[in-house]
């Protein structure tokens, strides 16, 4: 891509808006970033553009956005925002920052999309490369920007890129040697307009690959299966329950790998580390995508032996009188929390709540009723999630802070269970992000296990 001397706006000033600026005017364009948020959020930003030569403006979107060649648009960025229609109504290409990053990568692409599994898979993926000995960047949606570290790419190695929904809606070209499409679920629908939207944006994962290339899918799930039928890329599905003669599956208890009938046994399921079903589903889209570039299956068995899993994705804290802590605070939707419940044997005290994300929690009722013993709600979702399924468990407490539900929680539950934050919502009423409020549960965790070693 020549960006030499075009000029190029850049909305959204947060981590993937500055990497792609820099990235951009360090190829020699003349970039002009523009973020609503008051000038006192940035003053660090406003030092690095100084030093890069890009231009700024912070407080409001002026019409100098519009005087560009195009426009990228940061994936927090609706399109009905005023500056936005007027970019569409002049017809000025808006596009998403991983596909400016992908014109500049030298490695071929593996994307990983889906409602859930996302930075796990993604993840896991880079492990496995990275112990197979390719020059390995992984990036995306993980937290670190595609454009901060395409520099590092190489010929011979690969990038493996997380993308969300928001990132796929404003692509052109973005095409990955392999992408895999993990599962399909409502979320974000205070978003999309509606589910059909949502899907279609999931769906760009595919929009521009083609026989040359590969989508590695999920059998298992109806939408996504159904969907890819119209790729043209060569298709590897993958299944948790389904003994597959083309694609990667499990069968008495053995994972392997099916072409044309012939079957390969790869190792047993119980090498897989992490816990759950859904991760196991992660774990065979992993395969799939390792055998596309041959890696061996020692390495695979070596890395999904040692996995331990990504922080906030039920990740144990703490034991306490024999009551196990779990911190799924990443579980920011009901499928998330649906597959957690299952991942248990035992009875669950589940800490739940936050802002809600237009979430349909009756569809938790049933594994609720099976698994959950008390449920403990914290946050703006408490009333609606205490309707939906307060009625299914045997006691519900209604909480002000995550120390009070910690310490609720373990007042309920009883020895040999388990304690799981798993919100089925998002944090910010009440948080910056996911990140804090599993931080603040582990610390309350901790907190309660000193004091009660200490007597
Ligand atoms: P994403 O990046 O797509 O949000 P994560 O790997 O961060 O996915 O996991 C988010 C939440 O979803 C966690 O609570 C995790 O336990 C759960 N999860 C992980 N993989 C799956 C899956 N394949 N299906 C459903 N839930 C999953």
């Amino acid at each position: 891509m020549d960006c030499k001397d075009k000029k190029i706006s850049v909305i959204g000033c947060a981590r993937s808006g500055i990497a792609v600026a820099k990235l951009l005017a360090n190829k020699g364009a003349k970039v002009f970033v523009s973020d609503s948020k008051d000038v006192s959020n940035f003053i660090g930003e406003k030092q690095v553009f100084d030093v890069e030569g890009i231009d700024y403006e912070f407080g409001s979107h002026s019409e100098r956005v519009l005087e560009a060649d195009f426009i990228v648009v940061s994936p927090g960025i609706p399109d009905k925002i005023p500056i936005l229609k007027k970019a569409i109504s002049q017809k000025i290409p808006l596009f998403s920052e991983i596909e400016i990053a992908s014109r500049f990568c030298e490695a071929p692409i593996i994307a990983i999309t889906g409602s859930n599994g996302k930075t796990t898979t993604t993840t896991l993926l880079g492990e496995i490369f990275k112990e197979a000995g390719f020059p390995t960047v992984v990036a995306g949606n993980i937290g670190l920007a595609f454009s901060e570290v395409v520099h590092k790419t190489r010929k011979n190695g690969v990038a493996i890129i997380e993308v969300s929904s928001f990132q796929l809606e404003r692509i052109e070209k973005f095409k990955p040697k392999a992408a895999v499409f993990l599962n399909l679920t409502p979320d974000h629908l205070d978003r999309y307009a509606n589910f059909i939207d949502y899907v279609d944006a999931k769906k760009k994962i595919y929009a521009n690959i083609d026989e040359t290339d590969f989508l590695v899918y999920n059998f298992d799930d109806s939408i996504v299966a159904q969907g890819s039928l119209e790729a043209k890329a060569q298709k590897i599905p993958f299944s948790t329950n389904q003994n597959l003669t083309d694609g990667v599956m499990i069968s008495n208890g053995k994972i392997g790998i099916s072409s044309k009938n012939q079957k390969k046994w790869i190792c047993s399921q119980e090498t897989i580390n992490i816990r759950g079903e859904h991760n196991l589903s992660n774990a065979l889209a992993c395969i799939g995508v390792a055998k596309i570039f041959n890696v061996s299956d020692e390495v695979i068995i070596k890395v999904l032996k040692e996995f331990q899993g990504v922080e906030h994705r039920l990740e144990f804290v703490a034991t306490i009188k024999n009551i196990d802590f779990i911190n799924d605070s990443k579980a920011t939707n009901v499928d998330s929390v649906w597959w957690a419940l299952g991942s248990f044997k035992k009875n669950i005290n589940l800490i739940a709540g936050g802002k809600d994300k237009e979430g349909d929690f009756d569809r938790l009722k049933e594994v609720i009723s099976k698994k959950v013993k008390n449920l403990i709600l914290l946050g703006e979702a408490t009333e609606k999630i205490d309707l939906a399924l307060g009625k299914h468990v045997s006691k519900v407490a209604k909480v002000k802070s995550m120390h009070e539900a910690v310490n609720v929680a373990f007042e309920l539950a009883k020895e040999n269970e388990v304690v799981l934050l798993s919100p089925a919502c998002a944090s910010f009423d009440l948080y910056k992000n996911y990140e804090e409020r599993g931080r603040d549960f582990k610390n309350e965790v901790i907190l309660l296990k000193e004091k009660f070693e200490n007597g």
